[in-house]
């Protein structure tokens, strides 16, 4: 049991390949993605290819499931929802079609884990899991020992014990076997911790980690001006929010 779970590219290529390195120096091969491969950022389809090629398994996040046309993104705010829009426009039409075939939710058994973009309630209505109330919500309606979500672009280790009691961790924890997790393995591409590196998530036997890397985000930004996106989106890169 050695595997990487990352999450929330959103089109910035210069993000995932530093943290694509960073799993190859690892010696990882197993790769969880959780969804959300586009949106926001200037390179949707060189993204998608990466992805395909890295990840052991994919799912679709609101952001795809938008560009595609399976969620409505009249609920999105204005400068996400014209950051799909020029989505829609860039994407070629094989990976338009790709993005609709990929799930909301998994569940590997053997692995014993569960992976939602959003959430194991519901998770195609993209509900957000922040608080202790949530997660309580959230380990009943799963059954693994494990559970990875993304969405909220801010990373966490939430542990519960066999009481029911919750514990938060931000960096690292141990992984008790009697206890249960949902971990959330924050953004590659866009995080919004006020931390701008990106972050993902290593899973040994062992423990869990939430791990940061940097990366060119001046480069990312230069791309998504020449593309015409949102000056709030690339500017909140350089924050971490
Ligand atoms: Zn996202």
């Amino acid at each position: 049991m050695y595997y990487a779970v990352i999450s929330d590219v959103h089109a910035n290529r210069e993000a995932l390949d530093a943290v694509l390195r960073d799993i190859e120096k690892r010696e990882i091969t197993d790769i969880y993605f959780l969804g959300d491969a586009v949106g926001y950022g200037p390179e949707p389809n060189e993204c998608i290819s990466l992805l395909k090629e890295a990840c052991h398994d994919l799912l679709a996040g609101n952001h795809d499931w938008g560009a595609c046309g399976l969620t409505d993104i009249s609920f999105f705010n204005p400068h996400a929802r014209a950051a799909i829009e020029w989505t829609r426009e860039a994407l070629i039409p094989d990976h338009t079609e790709f993005l609709r075939s990929l799930p909301a939710i998994a569940v590997y058994r053997n692995q014993d884990i569960t992976c939602a973009h959003a959430t194991p309630y519901e998770p195609e209505q993209w509900h957000y899991l922040l608080s202790h109330a949530d997660a309580e919500l959230n380990f009943r309606h799963c059954d693994t020992r494990l559970c990875f979500i993304g969405h909220s672009h801010q990373p966490f280790i939430m542990e519960q014990l066999p009481s029911g009691e919750l514990l938060t961790y931000h960096e690292k924890a141990p992984l008790h076997p009697e206890r249960r997790y949902i971990i959330n393995a924050g953004s590659v591409g866009q995080p919004r911790d006020r931390d701008p590196r990106s972050s993902y998530t290593v899973i040994d036997g062992k423990k869990v980690e939430i791990v940061r890397v940097s990366y060119d985000i001046e480069s990312t930004q230069k791309k998504m001006s020449t593309a015409g996106l949102p000056y709030s989106l690339i500017e909140r890169l350089s924050h971490g929010m």
